[in-house]
């Protein structure tokens, strides 16, 4: 089978039409770089994968190898086929926008995840007028017994990647995610690229 090969830049958005049964495969080169990643079905952009559900289907906070990404009509929209991680992937916190940079006192337009879904499905004639909210692959978000979230730097490695099947045909959409502010994209505050292979 062949695949398509796709560089991801730093900091930027990208959606790619997935049909029923392929796979995308997202490598983390520096291991350090989050990726929010949503899927809209290609029928139908109101069925956008859901994180409420995902969580209650999978029975778990994070999505690990061999759960599914479900939407918010509770149908199967993805499954984890692949991870070479720990396994840790966030499914609580929001994806970034200009309020979060405004609150972290940046100056000025700073690129975001929720700008990013919007002109990466713009670009496939799709618009929303609320940004669903992210399952935020290679994030690192530990829950603490208490109930505590803290944002911590990837425990990806180099050269990691994940694998997602899709189930339906969808439009994926991924965001390498700008925030320089925080550690949450490593702890030298870079945004870097991530590598799609769509087979
Ligand atoms: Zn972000």
């Amino acid at each position: 089978m062949t695949s398509r090969r796709h560089i991801l830049p730093a900091g930027q958005g990208a959606a790619f039409v997935l049909k029923a049964q392929e796979t995308a495969t997202l490598r983390n080169p520096y291991g350090t770089q989050v990726v929010d990643t949503w899927a809209l079905s290609l029928s139908d952009p109101l069925e956008y994968s859901a994180m409420e559900h995902t969580r209650s289907v999978n029975s778990n906070l994070f999505l690990e190898r061999g759960m599914c990404v479900m939407s918010i009509q509770r149908r199967t929209m993805m499954t984890m086929t692949e991870d070479t991680t720990p396994g840790r992937h966030d499914t609580l916190l929001c994806p970034c926008n200009a309020a979060i940079y405004r609150e972290l006192g940046c100056k000025g337009h700073h690129r975001s995840c929720t700008d990013n879904f919007h002109e990466a499905i713009a670009e496939h004639g799709i618009s929303l007028l609320f940004t669903p909210a992210s399952l935020n692959v290679f994030m690192n978000v530990p829950v603490a017994d208490d109930g505590a979230l803290d944002r911590l730097p990837p425990v990806s490695k180099p050269g990691d990647h994940v694998a997602f099947r899709a189930e339906m045909d969808l439009l994926l959409v991924l965001s390498a995610c700008p925030q320089d502010v925080t550690p949450i994209n490593g702890s030298d505050h870079t945004p870097r690229d991530i590598e799609v292979d769509i087979a």
